[in-house]
């Protein structure tokens, strides 16, 4: 089946996500020529090896000239580097769109280096792994999952049609919300997950009671799905804190505290307290698995055919 939308894709950084969509243009036909970028080198030379592209740029500069569709997949602080490399080149009518978490940094570094004769569509496709670079991606990755659009104010229609028929076309279910939003939002459902699992993996690293290998022997007990989230790539999560910054610490703020009040309520015994938070939180879990997010499969769903890798 071919439904060719763009004739000309131009993807800058060919990690995860990068790689991913590759995959997914090539599965699907979804376009005439794939023109990867990246930095570095090896990243380059391997997604050679695996044919992710039709060819294969060092300069996002020279990637991009003639793209009818620009998707920068470089972690989040590296926006505005690639945004003053890109535009000069551009195509007068191209969209330029982005996988970034976050969305207002992500915004106020690109915008004001984006010509007027582009459309520049912030976007996060909500789909992931705990993986990195080339060899991570997979095809598949986006079906299912949520992509959010934080439009600017005056965007073009049509091409906001566009890139949301593309992202519907890799299988992925298409919302729109502004950027602070989209910030408060994700940094609740994804980076304070992601902040306490590396600090609680952090706390068993140093620990002087427990030995490591008592810490990896016996990790089947919860601990093991804290470290598959503290695995993720530390320069995307790095540049997720640094640039969600208020967000995150107002949610680190009441996590904080909701923390204090159990730990009060474990302190003096109130079993009431702790079982109604544990019952409250049962039943998100369950609204999660009815709205299709996850599988009700036991041992903390794994393996249960949801994850591809
Ligand atoms: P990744 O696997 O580390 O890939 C990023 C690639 O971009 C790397 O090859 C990196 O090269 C390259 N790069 C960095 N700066 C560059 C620049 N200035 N010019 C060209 N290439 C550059 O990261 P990822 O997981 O695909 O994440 C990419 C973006 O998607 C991030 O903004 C992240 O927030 C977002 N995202 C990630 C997930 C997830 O679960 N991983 C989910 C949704 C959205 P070097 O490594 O050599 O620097």
């Amino acid at each position: 089946m071919s439904d060719i939308q763009f004739d000309r894709i131009c993807l800058i950084g060919i990690g995860l996500i990068g790689s991913s969509i590759a995959h997914d243009l090539r599965r699907l036909s979804l376009t005439r020529e794939i023109v990867v970028a990246d930095h570095g080198a090896a990243a380059l030379k391997r997604a050679e090896e695996l044919r992710l592209g039709d060819r294969y740029l060092a300069s996002a500069a020279d990637a991009v000239r003639d793209a009818d569709l620009v998707i920068v997949c470089v972690p989040v602080g590296a926006s505005e580097a690639v945004a003053k490399e890109i535009a000069g080149s551009l195509k007068p009518g191209a969209i330029v769109t982005d996988v970034g978490s976050t969305k207002a940094s992500v915004i106020a570094q690109m915008q004001p280096h984006m010509p007027d004769n582009v459309n520049f569509i912030p976007g996060h496709p909500l789909a992931g792994t705990e993986k990195s670079g080339p060899d991570a991606g997979f095809p598949g990755l986006f079906e299912g999952r949520w992509c959010i659009f934080t439009p600017l104010p005056g965007t073009n229609e049509d091409a906001l049609r566009k890139l949301r028929r593309f992202w519907e076309t890799l299988g992925s279910k298409v919302d729109e919300m502004d950027a602070e939003h989209h910030d408060k939002v994700l940094a609740i459902v994804s980076h304070l997950p992601h902040l306490i699992a590396y600090n609680i993996v952090g706390t068993a690293d140093d620990l002087e009671t427990v030995t490591e290998s008592e810490v990896i022997k016996y990790s089947a007990s919860g601990f093991r799905d804290f470290t598959r989230l503290a695995a993720s790539d530390p320069t995307m999560w790095r540049d997720v804190c640094l640039h969600n910054r208020d967000a995150i610490l107002e949610m680190l703020a009441r996590f904080s505290e909701d923390l204090a009040y159990l730990q009060r309520a474990i302190r003096w015994g109130e079993g009431d307290k702790i079982f109604d938070l544990f019952t409250r939180t049962r039943a998100i879990r369950r609204s999660i698995v009815q709205a299709g997010q996850d599988v009700d499969a036991p041992d903390f769903g794994r393996p249960h055919g949801l994850e591809k890798k």
